[in-house]
């Protein structure tokens, strides 16, 4: 099992910033998903035992936190989302120091820096310093750190900020290939297309909590039933209103309406306003989701059930 979380809480002060987090994962990737200040770097430092858990038990990997925290560092990569090399290093002394400080021995450090460096397609760049790199290579020699000591799970944390579409396609390639070597994949990333091409399941946090654990493909079958889509001919700022009135949620979606029904709300019920109200609808569909708008229907739905601020 990856992880084993029971009522997880983090406290900056009087601050909380982690709310009791349940959750069980088994090995695969997983996505990070949330809006900023929902809390997933304080999960991750957490999980790395670099912050101490203000209440409630976690174990990664099988092992315990805090008391196997060495453990669980030498099994576990992390790539920051911030820069974290000295400029005047090479890549390849900066990578071997970095599988030193897990542990391995400094002639196996060094020969799988080395390894890894080409692994991520920067044998030509080894002995280049760091200061001198682009953001490209900046992110992949990042990437090389976490996976020199050969980890079991790797943290990604923006693995593709700052990146073209083809250097994402590239570093999104690269993580599709480290999934492929047996490791486990943490991907905490704001692109939800990236998380979607990585990611099999996803955690979703929002001001603390969890709001959302599962595979995206059940989310999106979840979220499909309730979402639908309505073309009227050329009333949906009218209809808008009335459903708006009755107590749906309504957006406007280009040429369409989007509606999101919240139990005990039905399709029905909707079709029994559109008929009351003498509107003419065109289309009738349910939403063709993207895990985008999923995600925004969970926050929605999120922020509907949260006590007023
Ligand atoms: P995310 O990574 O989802 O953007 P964070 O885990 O960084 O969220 O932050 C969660 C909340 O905790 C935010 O409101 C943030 O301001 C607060 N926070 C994070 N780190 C600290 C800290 N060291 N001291 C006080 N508050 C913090």
């Amino acid at each position: 099992m990856l992880f084993d979380l029971e009522n997880v809480q983090k406290s900056y002060g009087n601050y909380q910033a982690l709310k009791g987090i349940t959750l069980k994962i088994q090995e695969g990737s997983v996505g990070l998903l949330g809006p900023n200040g929902a809390g997933k770097s304080t999960l991750i430092k957490s999980l790395l035992g670099l912050l101490e858990l203000s209440g409630g038990s976690a174990s990664v990997l099988g092992f315990r936190l805090p008391e196997d925290t060495h453990k669980i560092r030498q099994s576990i990569g992390y790539m920051p989302e911030n820069d974290c090399y000295l400029p005047s290093m090479t890549a390849v002394s900066y990578v071997a120091l970095m599988g030193g400080l897990t542990g391995m021995p400094r002639s196996q450090a060094l020969s799988r820096a080395h390894e890894t460096l080409h692994y991520v397609g920067l044998g030509e760049a080894r002995y280049r310093k760091l200061g001198g790199f682009s953001t490209g290579m900046k992110q992949r020699v990042k990437l090389a750190q976490a996976l020199v000591h050969g980890p079991r799970l790797v943290f990604l944390d923006e693995p593709t900020n700052g990146l073209d579409p083809q250097g994402r396609d590239e570093m999104l390639d690269l993580i599709g290939d480290v999934k492929s070597r047996g490791i486990s994949v943490v991907l905490s990333s704001h692109i939800l297309y990236d998380v979607e091409k990585v990611c099999e399941s996803m955690i979703m946090l929002d001001q603390g909590e969890l709001i959302h654990f599962g595979t995206i493909a059940a989310l999106k079958a979840d979220r499909q039933k309730s979402i639908v889509e309505i073309e009227t001919k050329e009333q949906n700022e009218q209809f808008a209103e009335i459903l708006k009135a009755r107590g749906f949620s309504v957006q406007q979606q280009g040429l369409r309406l989007q509606v999101r029904l919240v139990a005990p709300q039905t399709v029905q019920g909707l079709l029994d306003a559109a008929i009351e109200e003498d509107i003419q609808v065109r289309r009738f569909m349910p939403a063709e989701l993207t895990l985008e708008k999923a995600f925004l229907s969970l926050l929605d739905e999120h922020a509907h059930k949260a006590p007023a601020a």
